[in-house]
């Protein structure tokens, strides 16, 4: 029954009209249980019906100190939270409870209340927490093209989210495996080799194991093995193109592991991304045949090394390399054998050298090395180890072994003064021709 539009008010009407009617009527009730009527004159009726008011009034302020303080504070709760809404980034959780959760001190209607609302603000605090966490990761693909920077944060926040002690991405660049990012895990490149990451790529779907003695977790001086060991694929349109790895010390609590989902999705689209761009990144760059730097990239490359060494004065070194009578080996066994003998030849090559060093097509059978660092003596070292491996080594064809030597011809910066690093190509290719003018299947340096 509503008379306005405040309950309060309503309550007050209602206490009082009630005070009111029991003013009036106690009066012909003292009459009836026999009390002498000349006992209720005026004043008797005005005191009554006085004595009905007050109590009305009385009832009112106690329902408003005891009920409205308490929707009271729930309102406070309410407008704290919406309030503050829009301005959070990230909630501190802690700090948000104490000024929006609400005591419960009844065990009626208004504790079950305020239990419920406790309840909600906690959910949605935690919800709103999670959706600030996916945004944020999400952003780091909207903003990284870059594979290994991309696996890298996504792992840190992967690792963060769900309490990990350790964290790595394997990533299938065209059928071959390739760790991404790792961080904490000991050996990563090892795992590539376990059963249970190949058959994670094959099955698509989530595997957990407790306990893992093969894994690792590098913790300062002593490594120790994880509790848990979760394997969550990142598929693209039904593929998986990834791995996320994250070894943890206890158990993943199952409302961590529900929300992992939310953030794979987004992942499997930056990575997919990333990959593409990888790939044409590499295309751009790389020989095809040959898997080595192509002449534009290797030049770029040639040129930013000089000028280091220039700038820091520190020595660097370049190896000219020519296949000797390549010629030869098209005409007798055909180009296909032409062609396997060149990426053998390379595939070669490249462990000799260090990570820093760069290999480049130079033209069809000749190839340079840019060795940051190396002085003579060094190129002459490298440079004869080259020599020596390929002249024992052979490509098979059919039944018979295609064996090919090769001449180089090496120079290194300061020893040859120079100031172009044209000058220092020259001066190897220079040295490369007094090879081939002197028997070749040599090195010659100075
Ligand atoms: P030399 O010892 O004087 O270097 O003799 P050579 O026969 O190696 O030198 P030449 O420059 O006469 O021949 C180079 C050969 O390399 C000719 C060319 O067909 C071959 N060649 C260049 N690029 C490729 C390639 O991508 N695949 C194959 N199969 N052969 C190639
Ligand atoms: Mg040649
Ligand atoms: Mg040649």
């Amino acid at each position: 029954m509503k008379i306005t539009k405040k309950v309060f008010l309503d309550l007050t009407i209602f206490m009082i009209g009630f005070g009111l009617v029991v003013g009036i009527i106690f009066p012909i009730f003292v009459i009836i249980i026999g009390v002498p009527k000349v006992y209720i004159n005026g004043l008797f009726v005005t005191s009554s019906i006085m004595a009905g008011i007050i109590v009305g009034i009385v009832n009112v302020v106690l329902a408003r100190v005891v009920v409205g303080k308490k929707l009271n504070r729930l309102l406070k709760s309410m407008k704290h939270i919406n309030e503050n809404l829009d301005n959070y980034d990230e909630i501190d959780e802690e700090a948000c409870f104490n000024q929006c959760l609400i005591p419960i001190d009844s065990e009626d209607v208004i504790g079950e209340t305020s239990e419920s609302f406790n309840k909600l603000v906690k959910s949605f605090i935690s919800k709103l927490n999670e959706s600030n966490s996916v945004r944020k990761f999400t952003e780091i693909f909207t903003n990284e093209l870059d594979l290994d920077r991309l696996s890298e944060k996504a792992i840190h926040h992967l690792i963060e989210h769900t309490g990990s002690k350790a964290g790595m991405i394997i990533i299938d660049k065209g059928g071959l495996l390739e760790v991404a990012y790792s961080h904490l895990i000991k050996d990563p490149e090892k795992m590539i080799d376990l059963e249970i990451i190949h058959k994670a790529f094959s099955k698509n779907q989530r595997t957990s194991f407790e306990f893992q003695k093969e894994i690792k977790i590098e913790a300062g001086f002593i490594d120790f093995s994880p509790r848990t060991l979760l394997i969550e694929p990142v598929s693209y349109k039904k593929q998986v193109i990834a791995l996320v790895l994250l070894a943890s010390t206890s158990y993943f609590e199952k409302d961590i592991l529900d929300t992992i989902d939310n953030y794979t999705h987004g992942l499997a689209l930056g990575l997919n991304n990333a990959i593409i761009h990888d790939r044409l990144e590499q295309l751009s760059i790389l020989d095809p045949l040959t898997k080595t730097y192509n002449r534009r990239f290797g030049m770029e490359r040639l040129k930013e090394e000089f000028s280091r060494s220039v700038r820091t004065n520190t020595p660097m070194g370049v190896l000219m390399l020519d296949l000797d009578h390549f010629k030869n080996v098209n005409d007798t066994y055909g180009h296909t054998v032409g062609d396997k003998v060149l990426s053998n030849f390379a595939t070669l090559v490249k462990t000799f050298i260090r990570k820093e060093d760069t290999l480049i097509r130079y033209g069809g059978e000749e190839f340079l090395i840019v060795l940051p660092g190396a002085n003579i003596a060094a190129i002459e070292i490298i440079g004869e180890k080259i020599r020596r491996v390929i002249e024992e080594t052979f490509v098979k064809y059919a039944k018979q072994e295609v064996k090919v030597t090769v001449s180089i011809g090496g120079s290194s910066f300061p020893e040859l003064i120079c100031d172009s690093y044209e000058q220092l190509v020259e001066s190897a290719d220079k040295h490369l021709y007094e090879a081939k003018d002197t028997g070749r299947n040599k090195v010659v340096s100075r």
